[in-house]
């Protein structure tokens, strides 16, 4: 319903009035005429003052005894003052007031209390468009009581009287049987006529026009219509008359409807009001302390208002800005494209969000976050914008500073990362729990898990508990010590390929979390360096020594042990007696660990064979590895042994000399099945190379040893090496009282097959004599060439006697063994000898000698080729 339509659009405004004095009668007969419910009163000098107004029902209040009633001026029978309404108030307004004033006329005025027309219940309630409501309800639900019935002879003024008291404005009246109708207008047409003395039947109307009680309102609208009349009569259902329906009812009743509803409403749209009203202080309020700038524009986006934070972001007044396109503030930075798909958005969704370049009074172009919120009227057309921005320059800058401090952050780390994995060092960091922190990639590998599988994953998964208890301790002492911790230690992560590392351990803080940070640098391979320098060394100093050969191969066995887990080293050296099996002759050289009953079986072993487990290494001088004897054919003859020493594998290296000699064989024996790592293989070759050397030093001394003693010429005992021995015989006999027998030796006329055959005959010549010399004597006595043509002997435990046997034998040999001439020529040769014996005055040797050279001088002057014998009794 259109409750705030202004009551001036329906309202009456050709007024009926009359002056105060006008009569009853006259009033009447007007209204009639102009088939008006009511005039107004009103002063011929002030006619814009309304002093009153009389209405038909007034009419009813008249005294119709009174002879005089209808010649009363209507001044004094009037209402006043008449209840007004303002012009400007609504048909809702105006409904309210019928209701509260029991009214059905009120006259509308302007500002200045002028008449502007009168507006009644019926015209309002006609104008609200009553046909839903009338469609719905029946009669019966509008008529209230039984109506007033009178009889066609009851006079007038009682039945004005009785309709008075009974606030009824029409009566049914009864003439024989027929019933008829007597309303208010009869009555104001009575007093227009001048005369009230007649009875009800000749004033009502007839018939009564009936509706059942159960028809519809709309129904009983229609007759009212049609019969141009405004009483109907209500019939039960047996016909008898239950009430009086009047248009004035239905209009009641609607209105009443009508009230209700529109007291609901005007409280609502109070309540509405108020709420937003709230709404628009608090609107206001926020609008003037938000940091936010608001800026709001109509649809063709003139700036219309805004508030401080948009004059302290833009730097322009609100005065300044207002009625200025929004075109203001753009930074010309973003294309049409922009803007269109911005306003495109906004009509779709009624909104648009985001980041825009706008431009501040001062030029500067700074970065703004935006909502715009299209504003829509009743109608659905955006009627404004509301523009709420704010300046994000600032959090612009320190994004960026942010991002670019992540950025160094980034690249500090991913440079200290990309240092430690550079490092040729395990870097690790681990938390108070052993969880790691930090694994740079040479960790990692050497953990054997990748950098990010490690990082939070706790040492005990990756490392050996002995290690890990070992860590812990260290990672106590470098907390309580706040120094650096160095350790040296074994890891043997890869137990064929243990490791050594040199580690450096601190502790640091790192906010709540105590952290170690370790730096281990694999010193694996100069520890062996440092080791096999040193065995060199050691086997350097033995052989300067001259140490036996045997200390030094014990030596390198011992050594190779100790880098080999779980080996047993056997040296074996070529050289030695033939051996039957036709193996190579060979002899033990070390084997410092082998049980001696192993060591015992070695000389008849079929080891040395050429087709058993050392052969290769001997016989072809390549090494041979055997990592599971048990599977090998070759070690079957060996298996008993084997299987008693508990070997497995066996490791045969050759010793090789640097001429590529095979000297001799270096064995490992192993109680499990595995192959040597490379630094084991390189071990084992660093060996090989020292006991190559020892060996071959051994050799060479040894070979010195004979060329340092012996005559190169007839390779008997050189004249030192004689009197060295000489030497020793006669300590001896000296201190056990023993024999001793001297004999010197000269070859006869040797100058001449010197001259005669040449110097190259007479070497061969010496070395002939030699070997006769040679022949003839013990094994315990001794022979050396004095020099030249001359050589000596000593005969341990013999007498004078026994010497000049000796010596006669050696004359004779000498002289019955030709000397063949490299032409085939036999040549005879003779020598003369010395003899003498030990005698207890002699306290030097060289008294023996002495003697002996006497007697050679006498053998010689007595013609060569004989044997003198002087004993020292006889000077
Ligand atoms: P005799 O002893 O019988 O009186 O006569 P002789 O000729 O042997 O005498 P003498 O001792 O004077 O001569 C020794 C010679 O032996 C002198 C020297 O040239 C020669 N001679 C010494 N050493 C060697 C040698 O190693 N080889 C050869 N071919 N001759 C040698
Ligand atoms: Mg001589
Ligand atoms: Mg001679």
């Amino acid at each position: 319903m259109h409750y705030d339509l202004p009551v001036t659009r329906i309202l009456q405004r050709e007024l009926l009035v009359c002056s105060p004095d006008t009569t009853l009668a006259v009033a009447a007969s007007r209204m009639h005429e102009a088939r008006c419910g009511s005039i107004l009163v009103v002063d011929p000098a002030l006619p814009e003052q309304v002093l009153g107004i009389w209405t038909e029902k007034d009419a009813l209040a008249l005294d119709f005894n009174d002879p005089h009633a209808l010649e009363r001026p209507v001044i004094e029978v009037m209402s006043t003052p008449v209840k007004t309404l303002p012009d400007h108030a609504s048909l809702g307004e105006a409904a309210v007031r019928f209701k509260q004033d029991r009214i059905r006329h009120l006259l509308v005025v302007d500002g200045s209390g002028r008449a502007q027309g009168v507006v009644s219940q019926t015209d309002v309630v006609n104008n609200q468009g009553i046909e839903f409501y009338v469609h719905l309800r029946n009669v019966e639900s509008v008529v209230k009581s039984l109506p007033l019935q009178v009889e066609a002879e009851t006079p007038m003024a009682e039945v004005v009287q009785r309709m008075r008291e009974a606030r009824c404005d029409a009566a049914i009246v009864c003439a024989k049987g027929v019933k008829g109708i007597l309303t208010g207008q009869d009555v104001l047409r009575l007093i227009s006529q001048g005369t009230l003395a007649t009875t009800a039947g000749r004033v009502a109307s007839f018939p009564l026009i009936i509706v059942p009680r159960d028809a519809t309102l709309y129904q009983a609208r229609q007759l009212f219509a049609e019969r141009r009349i405004r009483h109907l009569g209500v019939a039960g259902d047996d016909g008898d008359i239950v009430g009086l329906l009047s248009y004035a009812d239905i209009l009641d009743s609607v209105e009443q409807e009508y009230v209700r509803e529109l007291q609901a409403a005007l409280a609502d749209q109070a309540l509405r009001l108020q709420k937003s009203e709230q709404a628009l202080a608090l609107a206001s309020k926020v609008a003037e302390t938000s940091l936010e700038a608001i800026m709001i524009t109509d649809h063709r986006q003139i700036i219309r208002s805004v508030n401080p934070a948009f004059t302290l972001i833009t730097g322009y007044t609100a005065e300044e800005a207002i009625g200025r396109d929004t075109r203001l503030l753009k930074s010309g930075l973003h294309d049409r494209a922009f803007y269109e798909a911005m306003y495109e958005r906004i009509t779709e969704s009624g909104e648009w969000r985001g980041e825009i370049m706008n431009r501040r009074k001062n030029g500067e172009i700074y970065p703004e976050a935006m909502t715009i919120t299209a504003v829509r009227n009743a109608a659905g057309i955006i009627s404004n914008y509301v523009c709420v921005f704010s300046d994000i320059s600032e959090q612009r800058r320190s994004e960026s500073d942010l991002a670019e401090s992540r950025q160094q952050l980034e690249q500090q780390s991913n440079l200290t990362e990309s240092i430690l994995d550079t490092l040729p060092l395990m870097v690790t960091v681990r938390d108070e729990a052993g969880r790691f922190v930090v694994v740079n990639e040479l960790a990692a590998s050497v953990l054997g898990k990748g950098k990010p599988d490690l990082v939070g994953c706790p040492d005990e998964e990756v490392l050996p508990a002995e290690t890990i208890k070992r860590l812990r301790e260290d990672d106590l002492k470098a907390v309580q010590s706040g120094k650096v911790v160095v350790r040296e230690e074994r890891l043997a992560l890869d137990t064929d390929n243990p490791r050594h590392y040199l580690s450096y351990r601190r502790a640091i803080r790192l906010g709540r979390r105590q952290l170690t940070i370790a730096a281990s640098v694999d010193i694996t391979e100069r520890k062996h360096a440092e080791t096999m320098l040193a065995v060199e060394r050691q086997v350097l100093r033995l052989i300067a020594e001259d140490a036996p050969l045997q200390r030094t191969l014990e030596l390198l066995s011992g050594k190779v042990e100790k880098a080999v887990p779980r080996a047993r080293a056997m040296v074996l050296l070529r050289g030695g007696p033939a051996r039957e099996d036709g193996g190579v002759p060979m002899s033990l050289g070390a084997a410092p660990s082998l049980p001696a009953w192993f060591r015992e079986t070695l000389t008849s072993s079929v080891l040395f064979a050429r087709d058993a487990t050392c052969g290769p290494a001997l016989h072809f001088g390549v090494q041979h590895l055997c990592d599971d004897v048990r599977l090998d054919p070759r070690f079957s003859p060996s298996r008993e042994r084997l299987d008693r020493l508990g070997v497995l594998s066996v490791w045969s290296t050759p010793i090789m000399s640097p001429g590529r000699d095979s000297l001799g064989v270096f064995t490992l024996f192993l109680d499990d099945c595995r192959r040597p790592t490379p630094l084991e293989q390189e071990t084992l070759d660093h060996a090989c190379k020292m006991a190559a050397i020892a060996i071959e030093r051994s050799r060479a001394s040894a070979e010195l040893q004979r060329l340092a003693t012996t005559d190169t010429l007839t390779g008997l005992a050189n004249r030192s090496r004689f009197l060295d021995t000489a030497g020793e015989e006669w300590a001896r006999s000296r201190r056990f009282g023993h024999a001793l027998g001297v004999l010197m030796i000269d070859v006869d006329h040797f100058k001449r097959i010197n001259d005669t055959h040449g110097h190259a005959a007479g070497d061969a010549a010496l070395r002939h004599i030699a070997a006769c010399l040679g022949t003839g004597i013990r094994e315990v006595d001794r022979l050396g060439r004095m020099g030249g043509e001359e050589f000596a002997m000593v005969l341990p435990e013999t007498d004078g006697v026994g010497a000049m046997q000796v010596a006669e034998r050696l004359r004779q040999t000498v002289a019955a063994e030709p000397f063949m001439l490299a032409d085939g020529v036999p040549l005879r040769l003779t020598v003369s000898i010395g003899v003498t014996v030990r005698v207890e005055r002699d306290d030097v040797l060289d008294r023996l000698f002495a003697r002996a050279d006497e007697a050679l001088y006498e053998a010689k002057r007595n013609g060569r080729n004989q044997a003198v014998f002087n004993n020292g009794a006889l000077n």
